[in-house]
This record gives C-alpha cells, sequence and structure tokens, in this order.
C-alpha cells in the first residue's frame, strides 16, 4: 500500500542531487541561468527573442529549449543570434535535470554569460522538477485567464519573478487584474512582476534591465 511514496522520493532525490551537480557546472563556468515556466502559448519563445535581441553585445546568451517535439523554438532563438540547443522530451511534459546534464554537455559554457532554458509549455509538473538553474522565472499570459494562480498555485508559489505577458490584449479580454494580482499575492507575496507585450514591446525593457542586474549579481 505504501510502496509507491518512497519510489517517488527516491526519483526526485535523485533528480535534485543531479540540479545541484548542474549548478556547480554553471558556476563553475561563470553562467547565470534561468528557468523560464509557462502555459503553452504564453510568450516563452517570443520573450526569448526579445531577450536575446535586446542583451545581444552585453551579455552572451545561450538558450536551451524544452519541447515534446521539433526543433522550432531553438530555431527560433537560433535566428535571433543565441546559441541553441534542442531537447526533444520525447513526450515527458517537463524538463529534468538529467535533459539540462545533456544539454549543458553540448554548451561551450565558459563561452556563455546568460542561459535561458525553456521548459516545455505546462503549468503543473515543471515547478517539481530542479534543473540547477538559479532562478525560475513564470510567465502568464492574458489570454490564459486571471483565475490561473488559484488553479496552478504550485508554479506561482515557486518562482521568482512572473511576466504578465500580452498586456496589448487587455483592452478585449475580461481579465480582472487585481483579482489576478491577489492570487499571486497570496502564494508568493512580494513577487516582483513585469507587466510587457512581446507583441508591442511595451514593458520588455523594464524586464531586460532586472535581468541585467540579476546577472551581474
Ligand atoms: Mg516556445
Ligand atoms: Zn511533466
Amino acid at each position: 500500500m505504501t510502496q509507491r511514496i518512497p519510489v517517488i522520493e527516491n526519483i526526485m532525490g535523485a533528480n535534485e542531487r543531479l540540479a545541484a551537480v548542474n549548478r556547480s557546472r554553471l558556476d563553475a563556468a561563470g553562467v547565470f541561468s534561468i528557468n523560464l515556466m509557462a502555459s503553452p502559448g504564453a510568450g516563452k519563445t517570443s520573450l526569448i527573442e526579445h531577450t536575446i535581441r535586446g542583451l545581444m553585445g552585453k551579455l552572451r546568451l545561450a538558450v536551451v529549449d524544452g519541447d515534446i517535439a521539433t526543433s522550432i523554438d531553438a530555431d527560433r532563438a537560433a535566428a535571433a543570434g543565441a546559441t541553441a540547443v534542442q531537447i526533444n522530451t520525447g513526450g515527458e511534459c517537463h524538463l529534468d535535470a538529467v535533459m539540462l546534464q545533456g544539454a549543458l554537455a553540448q554548451l561551450d559554457l565558459n563561452q556563455v554569460d546568460l542561459l535561458l532554458v525553456e521548459n516545455v509549455g505546462n503549468l503543473v509538473c515543471p515547478a517539481a522538477f530542479q534543473l540547477g538553474t538559479h532562478q525560475s522565472i513564470l510567465i502568464a499570459s492574458i489570454p490564459e485567464g486571471d483565475d490561473k494562480p488559484y488553479k496552478y498555485p504550485g508554479m506561482y508559489r515557486g518562482v521568482d519573478a512572473l511576466v504578465i505577458n500580452k498586456i496589448d490584449l487587455l483592452p478585449y479580454i475580461d481579465f480582472d487584474m487585481d483579482y489576478f494580482r491577489r492570487g499571486v499575492e497570496a502564494l508568493n507575496p512580494g513577487l516582483i512582476t513585469f507587466p510587457l507585450s512581446c507583441r508591442s514591446g511595451e514593458g520588455v525593457e523594464a524586464w531586460l534591465e532586472w535581468l541585467l542586474a540579476q546577472t551581474a549579481v
């Protein structure tokens, strides 16, 4: 009856140990890294493109793209000017530390200042699997609705910053920003947020400035 729990704990323990190994490798090479999580279509890849273009000449960027299939996102990151590695998870709905380890092996980390890891689009399990990255960022978007912090609390609880994308759509969608923010505040008090639009570019500068400040630490 109770066999299941120890097995799951062992898997998570192994993942956390490997995440710590990944972190050591990143630290040794002086790489600052972030794990970008969001539901499908929230704008992870679009934000990555803005980030690559916005920080070009200031930082050397690399992108690791996790997807169930295709290399569309890594191709977009490469086209924007970053070194990009695609991880196809073969059906898995999240990245784990083993997958990131494999991706890190394909990068010359000494040539990288900032590593952006795009997780698989999913608001449930990515939050449970540490990768070894320094910070976790969640991207929410206006069309997803204002109730998402209430429905997916695990995702909002553990993150270091929240991007609220597609604010250009606010006039067209019933999205109660106060209700949304109350939900966020209850789960993650004082969480820094970046309302922005990857489409119009509004608000992107504040995100870039914050990211630059993080990497300088
Ligand atoms: Mg994407
Ligand atoms: Zn999963």
